[in-house]
């Protein structure tokens, strides 16, 4: 079953993963501290996020 989830304990919320996104806004919320994926149904699962993430935060499972 596809997710993506962030760890927020890793999180730091500076929005890389929402940068390097193809969708961007459209999945990625930034707020103080933490980011959220609040849309994933227009995720492409391409792990762009995964890789980018300093903090090995995301995880995504296809
Ligand atoms: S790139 Fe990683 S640490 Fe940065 S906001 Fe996104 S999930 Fe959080
Ligand atoms: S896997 Fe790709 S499309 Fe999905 S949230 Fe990450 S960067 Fe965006």
């Amino acid at each position: 079953m596809f997710s993506l989830t962030v760890d927020e304990s890793r999180c730091n919320g500076a929005g890389v993963c929402k940068s390097v996104c193809p969708k961007g806004g459209k999945i990625w919320r930034i707020e103080p501290g933490r980011c959220v994926p609040h849309d994933t149904s227009w995720c492409l699962a391409c792990a762009k996020c995964v890789s980018a993430c300093p903090n090995g935060a995301i995880t995504l499972r296809l």
